[in-house]
């Protein structure tokens, strides 16, 4: 991942050069995790536009993910629809990872938010695949965190909250320092939650399974797209708790995110999960998730959003 080719940042109405888009050292946002952020990839399509994926639901998310820490954002879901392909066409990208973020600024630095202003920007920059190509390819390992998943009682699970996310952090940092790809989070009562940044999917005998918000997880956008994709594909579907061990005898598992897109599990600590490699299904849904966001695939066209061009700087 660079940042080297991001000219402009949106920040709080404006489109600014990146050396001006700054946070004070005061932000409430800053010493608190007290904000709340979106990831949104834009992919170049087979007419040569880009277009963003399933932008609406991304937008009603971090909408809803705000009313949950009552932030007020100062913008209408249009208004950053439009902010977004601003920045996206004076950046020049035909493909990118967009983040949103809105963050409590600088007022008092009591923990209550008091006064502290609502902070919009918006990012967006070349991602590659978040667990590699290789991972996309063959298969990631994941490693069982000994970090638990927090409760809904805790935090709201299914809000995207900036401070929420060091818990994301503490497993990834394990796995990595442990040699893995990815670490996978057990929720307080050992059942399966998620990745550090994705969902989790497994297939038994056919049946595309994965979990539900009771359990735990953020209800990711990708989720639900894999879970449309495998039901056109006539594959069962069912949500419900999993157990490790429901992933331990899978036939095959996968992960999905906005960032890791759907990427295959090979093994988890040192079991292999199936064949160790992508399996069948895993293929096809991953395939048909390719050719749905780059407009391949009629059915799912209307998860794009068009970036429209028309502003320059
Ligand atoms: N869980 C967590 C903790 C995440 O950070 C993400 C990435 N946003 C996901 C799941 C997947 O969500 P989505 O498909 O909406 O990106």
């Amino acid at each position: 991942m660079s940042f080297e080719n991001i000219e402009w940042i949106w920040k709080n109405g404006k489109i600014v050069p990146w050396s001006e888009a700054t946070v004070h050292v005061s932000a409430h946002g800053l010493h608190y995790g007290s904000g709340v952020f979106e990831g949104i990839r834009c992919y170049e399509t087979e007419a040569g536009q880009p277009a963003l994926f399933r932008l609406n639901e991304h937008l009603e998310r971090l909408q809803s993910s705000a009313a949950v820490y009552n932030f007020k954002i100062p913008y209408s879901n249009d208004q950053l629809a439009e902010a977004i392909c601003e920045l996206i066409s004076v950046n020049g990208f035909k493909s990118c990872y967009v983040r949103p973020i809105c963050y409590l600024g600088s007022a008092s630095l009591g923990l209550h938010p008091g006064k502290c202003p609502v902070e919009v920007a918006i990012m967006a920059w070349s991602w590659a695949a978040y667990l590699g190509a290789d991972g996309l390819e063959n298969g990631i390992r994941a490693t069982v965190s000994p970090w638990r998943k927090f409760h809904s009682s805790m935090m709201p699970t299914t809000a995207k909250a900036c401070g929420q996310y060091l818990n994301s952090i503490l497993a990834v940092s394990d796995a990595f320092e442990r040699g893995f790809d990815e670490g996978l989070l057990l929720d307080q009562n050992g059942r399966l939650a998620e990745g550090s940044g994705e969902n989790l999917f497994v297939i038994k005998d056919g049946k595309v399974i994965t979990n539900k918000a009771d359990d735990s997880i953020l209800m990711g956008v990708t989720r639900d797209a894999a879970v449309e994709i495998a039901k056109a594909l006539g594959f069962a579907v069912e949500t419900k708790s999993l157990e490790l061990d429901d992933l331990l005898n899978a036939d095959e598992a996968f992960f999905t995110g906005t960032a890791a897109e759907v990427t295959p599990i090979r093994s988890v600590d040192d079991q292999t999960i199936g064949e160790g490699k992508r399996g069948a299904i895993t293929e096809k849904i991953q395939k048909t998730f390719f050719d749905a966001v780059s407009g391949r695939d009629d059915r799912f066209r209307k998860w794009l959003h068009p970036v429209v061009r028309s502003v320059t700087v």
